[in-house]
C-alpha cells in the first residue's frame, strides 16, 4: 500500500445504503464536510439494491422506516414495495447534498491502519486505494447471502437462485419452482411466485411465527395526514414502540423472566388463532406451527403467506432434504422431486467469520478483525468501536441492535460516530480509539444480558435462530430497548474515547484538504 501520510479524506464511508447516508447526513450535521461514501452497487440504497425479488417489501411500516431528518409523507402503501424504499434513498442522498460525496460501483476489498500515519488506507474493487483519517463500515448485518449447505447443489441443471441476488431475466411463470426456507424473506417471496408458477413446493425447516400485516393504501388522505407534522410524529412514534416490542421486548425483559414468559406466551396465543383463521386443515396448520418461543428468531407478517398453502398447486414440504440432483431435490423419504427453478431464500452469513464486514480489516499490530473476533469473540463498544481498531466506527457492529425498525439504529450509532469524530477534531487529535476499560464493561454487561435472555434458555433449542451466530453467542443484538440504544450512543462519556496526535501523522488532508480541527463550515439542509 501507498506511503502517503496525508490522507484524502477526513472521514471515509463504505456503503451507501441506509447506513451510509444516515451517517453522511450525521457528519454534515457535525459541520464535517471532507468525506467520500463509497458502495459497489451503481446506486445508493445498499440492501434494497441486493434484494429486488418477487413481492419485496419493507416489513416495517413506511413512515418508521425513514430517518427523522428527512421524513416522507408520500408512500403508496404502509408498507411499501422496495422499489419505493430505493427511491427514497435516492431522494435522501439528494437533498442531504449526499450526490457529490458518492463513488458508487466502488467496493471496498481491503482496509488497512497505517499506525505511523493515523489513517485508513482502503483498497477497493476498481484497483484504487484511498486513505482517510476515519473509517466508517456501513455495510449493513444482512449483507452476504448464505447458500444452503445442501449436498450436491452444484450437480442442480435448472435455475437456482438465491433471493438476494434475483436474476430478473429468468422467468418462473409456467414453471415448476421450489423454495427452501420459509423466514421473513420467504414469506414475501412465496406467495408472489405461486400467483405465476404452474406448481410451487415450499421446503420447510423451521416454521415462522407469523403475525398479520396491518397493510392498506394510503391514498391521498393518508398521505395529507402524514404531511400534518404531529399526525406524523405520532404514527412514528406508535409506529417504532410497536415494532420494537414485537421485535425486541422479550429480550428487552430479560430480568423479569416472568414477565417475558406472560408476554411472549400472549403473543403465541395471538398468532395461533391468527393462523387458525388463516388454515382449517389441522395437519396443515400443525406443520406450520412454530415449536419453539416467539421471538426466539425473528417473526414476519404477511397476509397471504399461510393461505397460498391453501392453493392447489402449492405444497408444503417439511420432510428434510437429502440432497439436489441434476433435476431437481431429493428428500430424506426418498421422494425426488423436478424443478425448473430452485430459490434459495436461505438468509444471510450474520456475524459469521469473513461476513461482517465482508473485507478484511487489518488494525493495530496488523490484527484482522474477523480473526479477532473469532477468537475473542464478537465485540464493540455500544455495537460501535473496537480498542485495537482505532479511527474506526460501525454502524452495524456486534451487540448494537436493539431489534425493531433498522432506522433509530443508524441514527444511533452514526450520531455516536460523528460525536467521536467531531471531538477528535476539536481537540486536534489524529487518532480516537476507544479505551479497553469502558469497552469491556459495555461487552461484558452486553454479553451477560444477553445470555440472560430466553434465547439461550430450552424453548429456543430448537429454533436454529440466526441470533445466535456459530461460536454459540448472541451479537446480532443488545438486549435493551431501543430507547436505551439511542440514549447510550447520544450520550456515551466522551473521555470512554482517548485523543491522541502523533508528530508522524500528517495533520493535512489531500484531496479536498482541509484542516484537521478547521472551524465548522456552516451547513444549509433544505
Ligand atoms: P432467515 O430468516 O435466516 O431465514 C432463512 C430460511 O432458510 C429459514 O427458514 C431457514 O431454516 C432456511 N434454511 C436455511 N438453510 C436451509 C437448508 N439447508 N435447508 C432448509 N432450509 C434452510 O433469512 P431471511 O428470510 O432472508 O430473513 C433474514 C432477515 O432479513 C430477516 O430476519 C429480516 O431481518 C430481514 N428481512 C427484512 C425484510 C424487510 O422488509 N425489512 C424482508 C425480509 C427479510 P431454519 O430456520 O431451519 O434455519
Amino acid at each position: 500500500m501507498s506511503a502517503t501520510r496525508t490522507p484524502s479524506y477526513e472521514v471515509l464511508v463504505i456503503g451507501a445504503g441506509f447506513g451510509g447516508l444516515g451517517t453522511g447526513t450525521a457528519l454534515r450535521r457535525a459541520g464535517i464536510e471532507n468525506f467520500l461514501i463509497i458502495d459497489k452497487w451503481d446506486r445508493v440504497g445498499g440492501t434494497w439494491n441486493a434484494n429486488t425479488y418477487p413481492g419485496v417489501a419493507v416489513d416495517v411500516p413506511s413512515p418508521i422506516y425513514n430517518f427523522s431528518f428527512q421524513q416522507r409523507s408520500h408512500w403508496s402503501r404502509f408498507f411499501a414495495p422496495g422499489t419505493e424504499i430505493q427511491r427514497y434513498a435516492e431522494e435522501v442522498a439528494d437533498r442531504q447534498g449526499l450526490r457529490g460525496k458518492l463513488r458508487l460501483g466502488c467496493g471496498a476489498t481491503e482496509a488497512r491502519f497505517d499506525e505511523a500515519a493515523d489513517l485508513w488506507r482502503v483498497r477497493t474493487s476498481d484497483g484504487a486505494e484511498l486513505s482517510a483519517r476515519f473509517l466508517v463500515s456501513a455495510v449493513g448485518a444482512l449483507e452476504q447471502p448464505k447458500p444452503p449447505a445442501i449436498p450436491d447443489i452444484d450437480t442442480y441443471s435448472g435455475t437456482l437462485m438465491h433471493t438476494a441476488r434475483w436474476d430478473h431475466s429468468r422467468d418462473y411463470r409456467g414453471k415448476r419452482v421450489a423454495v427452501i426456507g420459509t423466514g421473513a424473506t420467504a414469506l414475501q417471496v412465496i406467495p408472489k411466485l405461486a400467483e405465476q408458477a404452474a406448481q410451487l413446493t415450499v421446503f420447510q425447516r423451521t416454521a415462522i411465527w407469523v403475525a398479520p400485516k396491518p397493510d392498506f393504501p394510503l391514498g391521498a388522505a393518508g398521505n395529507r395526514m402524514l404531511d400534518f407534522p404531529p399526525a406524523q410524529q405520532a404514527v412514528r412514534l406508535i409506529g417504532n414502540v410497536a415494532v420494537n416490542a414485537f421485535l425486541g421486548l422479550g429480550l428487552a425483559l430479560s430480568d423479569y423472566p416472568r414477565l417475558t414468559s406472560a408476554v411472549l406466551g400472549t403473543g403465541e396465543a395471538v398468532l395461533k388463532a391468527y393462523l387458525f383463521t388463516q388454515i382449517r386443515d389441522r395437519t396443515l396448520r400443525r406443520a406450520l406451527t412454530p415449536t419453539y418461543r416467539l421471538g426466539c428468531k425473528r417473526p414476519s407478517i404477511s397476509n397471504a403467506y399461510f393461505r397460498t398453502y391453501t392453493r392447489p398447486h402449492v405444497d408444503l414440504i417439511t420432510t428434510p432434504i437429502e440432497r439436489f440432483t441434476p433435476g431437481g431435490i431429493r428428500t430424506e423419504d426418498g421422494e425426488h422431486r423436478e424443478f425448473d427453478m430452485v430459490v434459495t431464500a436461505t438468509g444471510f452469513q450474520v456475524m459469521d467469520k469473513g461476513a461482517t464486514p465482508p473485507y478484511p480489516v487489518y488494525g493495530c499490530g496488523g490484527i484482522e478483525l474477523g480473526e479477532f473476533w473469532d477468537t475473542h469473540k464478537y465485540q464493540a463498544y455500544e455495537g460501535v468501536s473496537v480498542p485495537a481498531f482505532p479511527n474506526m466506527f460501525h454502524i452495524f457492529g456486534p451487540y448494537g441492535y436493539a431489534p425493531g425498525s433498522v432506522i433509530p439504529l443508524i441514527e444511533a450509532t452514526a450520531a455516536h460516530s460523528a460525536r467521536a469524530i467531531g471531538e477528535a477534531r476539536r481537540r486536534g487529535a489524529t487518532r480516537v480509539q476507544i479505551r479497553q476499560e469502558p469497552h469491556e464493561e459495555y461487552f461484558a454487561r452486553m454479553y451477560a444480558r444477553n445470555r440472560n435472555t430466553y434465547l439461550f434458555k430450552q424453548g429456543c433449542a430448537d429454533s436454529r435462530t440466526y441470533y445466535i451466530n456459530y461460536q454459540g453467542d448472541g451479537p446480532a443484538f443488545r438486549a435493551t430497548t431501543q430507547a436505551g440504544m439511542y440514549w447510550s450512543n447520544r450520550h456515551f462519556p466522551l473521555d470512554h474515547y482517548r485523543y491522541t496526535t502523533s508528530r508522524t501523522a500528517v495533520s493535512e488532508l489531500g484531496g479536498e484538504a482541509q484542516p484537521v480541527g478547521a472551524s465548522r463550515s456552516p451547513i444549509t439542509h433544505p
